[in-house]
């Protein structure tokens, strides 16, 4: 449920239509009757539009806005003026007058939008400058801001705005939105209130920024970018070793803010730029102790490994598997000795395989077998599976799981496979795969870890083992430490 002291719920609507009046108008009754605290209507801005488009006279639409506005006026009354910058632009006088007339009707909040996008920052600010003058004459009445990301500006616009006088941004987390999207809540949250010192949040909730954020993404359906300024998780990774050594004297070399304001963190990125600094910074955040001597011999496993095909940037886990690996007293929880797997199609009507005959296929079978050592005893297992790398996990589970009981809470949450181009991979005429797979814990920590080799089972096979062993060295019954 909203947060009554932080939330309002808004209902979007728009100006009566021509021609009748507020009662007669079956959109503006669903939005008086509704139990939003906040009604927003969109109004024409342009002269141009309200000819062409609405098809009606100037006069008709201010009437609109106005009996709207006073329509609505039992609840908080934001008007969004469509296509503002343009109509500015094109007839700044009715531009202006369509403000005037919903603020002297009793509106809240007059939103200028750019609706197409196009509008320049320093345009943006003058306009927002000018308006905030003209009205004057409401001092009750606030400015609202509302871009469109089509320049790649509504961040910078949505600023600009509020440099002129606007106290109020409308967006959308991540910056989701119709074509190139809306002017991102999370980056203007983080520029106005670490940058600019505007109080947007509580400063307690700033913190939850990433974790919201991702939560969002989440629940969108969408994979949240890790390039995402403030919160990706690239966002304050280094992969440069001159940058990781210079960080690792003083953090702010290469940070732009404290990562850890909005819920982020620091990392070193081991990559084929990377020097040993990376990997004795990883190290030392994971909490192990390497010397120089084992932190070189990780580093040039790295390198070859990437030459096969793997990328490490997003695969943390797999380079701390590299460097644990060669811990002094690190015993391997389990070393797979051979496996093998079927993986086939046992349908009895192969011959209509090249058609859409929904009957084949239903016959699917995949089978592994995993011969494991664990604790000094051989052991074999078999499983079957929804594919070939679910059955290959799950008979390596069977004969890990009652040994290490933390594994059941571990589940894999994403599994990525990547062709690579024989010149990417520099292989001659083989073409390598990549296979990169998440895995989570109960509580919802994640890591992730690479495999490449040109069998994609041979591939997916060595990123899962990677991501079960770093399970089982960070994670208790309990839950996990990453
Ligand atoms: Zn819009």
């Amino acid at each position: 449920m909203a947060n009554k002291t932080n939330t309002k719920l808004a209902a979007f609507g728009a100006t009566r239509r021509k021609g009748i009046t507020c009662d007669e108008d079956k959109n503006l009754q669903s939005l008086i009757s509704s139990d939003a605290d906040v009604i927003t209507v969109v109004a024409k801005a342009w002269d141009e539009q309200v000819i062409k488009v609405i098809e009606t006279s100037l006069e008709e639409n201010l009437n609109m806005i106005s009996d709207t506005v006073k329509y609505l006026k039992s609840k908080e009354v934001m008007v969004d003026a469509e296509h503002f910058f343009d109509g500015y632009l094109s007839n700044r006088e009715y531009a202006m007058d369509c403000l005037k007339t919903a603020a002297k009707a009793g509106a809240d909040v007059v939103v200028l939008c750019d609706t197409n996008g196009g509008t320049m920052p320093w345009i943006v600010e003058e306009v927002t400058r000018e308006i905030h003058k003209a009205l004057e004459p409401w001092p009750s009445v606030r400015i609202g801001i509302h871009t469109h990301n089509d320049t790649d500006m509504a961040v910078a616009n949505s600023l600009a705005a509020v440099r002129g006088g606007a106290t109020l941004v409308q967006g959308c987390m991540n910056g989701y939105g119709e074509r190139t999207g809306n002017a991102n809540l999370v980056s203007i949250i983080g520029n106005l209130q670490v940058k600019l010192k505007y109080r947007c949040i509580p400063s307690s909730t700033l913190s939850k920024l990433a974790s919201v954020s991702s939560f969002v993404a989440e629940i969108a359906g969408q994979l949240q970018s890790p390039s995402q300024p403030f919160v990706g998780s690239n966002a304050f990774a280094h992969k440069g070793g001159i940058h990781v050594a210079a960080i690792r004297k003083m953090p702010e070399s290469y940070n732009h803010m404290d990562p850890t304001l909005v819920g982020n963190k620091m990392l070193s990125v081991v990559s084929e730029l990377s020097g040993r600094g990376n990997i004795l910074d990883k190290a030392e955040r994971a909490g192990l102790t390497i010397d120089k001597n084992i932190a070189g011999n990780v580093l040039a496993r790295i390198k070859k490994m990437e030459l096969e095909g793997c990328a490490f940037e997003g695969a943390g886990a797999s380079v701390d598997m590299l460097i644990i690996r060669r811990g002094q007293h690190y015993k391997r929880p389990f070393q797979v000795l051979e496996f093998s797997v079927i993986s086939s199609n046992r349908g009895t009507q192969a011959q209509d395989m090249n058609t859409d005959n929904e009957d084949y296929g239903n016959c699917q079978v995949n089978q592994a077998i995993v011969k494991v050592n664990v604790n000094g005893v051989d052991q074999i297992t078999a499983s079957e599976g929804i594919g070939p790398v679910d059955a290959l996990s799950h008979a390596l589970r069977n004969a890990l799981e009652a040994h290490y009981p933390q594994l059941s809470q571990i589940e894999l949450e994403d599994y990525k496979v990547r062709l690579l181009e024989p010149a990417t991979a520099r292989k001659g005429t083989l073409s390598t795969t990549r296979v990169t797979i998440e895995f989570t814990d109960s509580k919802g920590n994640k890591w992730t870890t690479v495999g490449a080799h040109s069998s994609i089972v041979e591939a997916s096979f060595r990123a899962l083992v990677d991501g079960l062993e770093f399970g089982i060295v960070n994670c208790s019954e309990e839950g996990c430490s990453t």
